[in-house]
């Protein structure tokens, strides 16, 4: 079992005195920023002038550009989209970087997948918390926090894991718990829950649910309240207590059929398929090519992109959200889910 550190073990004198550029100001941004200087740190956000730019500085926050704010902080978090990372680290962070800097980021793929090259002379570590960026701020608000994996990968200085802690005790993961992790643990597993679990395996699950029934002749909004509205409510309650806690709350017929039937639905064969999925991961496949669909500018992702747009799902789906003004809506808020 995994080894959880708690604010009461952490030493946050090691970050104290340094400067903390946050680079980006979006979901993960917003929260580290905010958090860290209400924890008392000095911090600067490093952005290009735009929408992000104004939001910061209407938060009362120093807003510099990113070669200015990397250039004066000791400390350097890298909160951008994770496809843009590279370019803006050749372009306005490397030259910047001094000896015994540190280079922080929140998820592990472009250090894994050598997509950015640190100096030697630098620390480098993560400091990943386990929720979206907007949950991240709220608990901190509340007096809470968001659990959160470390994990270090080049320690120059010799205090790398203190400056670690110190960080993610900051962002409020202290009072939650930290987790020790690497870079290859972190980018492999976040990958593999995204692809497999979380957003792949969930919306083809749903969508094969959907087909099935409306293939049959069942009317597609009934489909729809079976297979996707009702899967939140499911969800919510393994979140809360797990599988044992779901079933539950479930009637005797729903947890005999979930005994019965889910095994036949996924089975041996779907896991052969996982495997492979995390194959593709571990080799650098999977990384290799989403990096050259960006190079192409995402012809392939815009084209599904459009197709999964008019699906008869969420065609469905639009006309009896529409019915339920207490679904929330969330269409400008897609970060607010549960993986980046
Ligand atoms: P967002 O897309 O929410 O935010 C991106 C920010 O980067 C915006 O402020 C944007 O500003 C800025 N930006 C984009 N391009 C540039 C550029 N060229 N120069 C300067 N600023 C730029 O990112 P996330 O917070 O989702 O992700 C950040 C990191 O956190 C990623 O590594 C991600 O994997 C990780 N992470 C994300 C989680 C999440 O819940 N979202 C969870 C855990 C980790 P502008 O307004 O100018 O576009
Ligand atoms: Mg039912
Ligand atoms: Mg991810």
């Amino acid at each position: 079992m995994a080894k959880v550190v708690y604010n009461d073990q952490i030493q946050e004198d090691v970050l104290k005195g340094k400067k903390i550029a946050i680079i980006g100001y979006g979901s993960q941004g917003h929260a580290h920023a905010l958090n860290l200087k209400e924890s008392g740190f000095d911090v600067v956000v490093g952005l290009r002038k735009g929408k992000s730019w104004d939001q910061a500085y209407e938060d009362g926050l120093d807003v510099k550009t990113v070669a200015e704010a990397s250039k004066e902080a000791d400390v350097i978090m890298i909160l951008l989209p994770d496809e843009n990372q590279p370019q803006v680290y050749k372009e306005s962070i490397e030259a910047n970087l001094e000896e015994g800097n540190a280079l922080v980021f929140a998820h592990g793929f472009n250090i894994h997948y050598s997509q950015i090259t640190p100096p030697e002379n630098v620390d480098v570590f993560l400091v990943a918390p386990k929720g979206p960026g907007h949950l991240v701020r709220r608990t901190f608000e509340e007096g809470a926090g968001v659990p959160a994996l470390y994990g270090i990968y080049q320690d120059y200085t010799g205090n790398a894991r203190e400056l670690a802690l110190a960080y993610a005790k900051g962002v409020g993961a202290g009072r939650a718990g930290i987790l020790e992790t690497t870079f290859q643990e972190e980018t492999e597993t976040d990958l593999f829950g995204e692809q497999a679990v979380l957003c792949g395996g969930a919306t083809s699950l749903v969508k094969a649910g959907f087909e099935t029934l409306v293939e049959a002749g069942y009317q597609p909004e009934v489909a729809y309240f079976e297979c996707l509205h009702e899967l939140k409510l499911i969800v919510d309650l393994m979140y809360e207590s797990g599988l044992e806690g779901m079933r539950y709350s479930i009637s005797d017929t729903a947890q005999w059929g979930d005994f019965v039937s889910g095994p036949r639905v996924i089975n041996d064969e779907t896991k052969a398929r996982m495997k492979d999925v995390l194959t593709d991961i571990q080799t650098g496949k999977f990384a290799k090519d989403w990096i050259l669909e960006n190079q192409a500018n995402r012809p392939q992702f815009n084209a599904i992109n459009q197709a999964e747009k008019n699906h008869l799902i969420e065609k469905v789906g639009r006309e009896l959200r529409d019915l339920m003004p207490f679904v929330k809506q969330r269409a400008n808020a897609k970060k607010e889910v549960v993986s980046d």
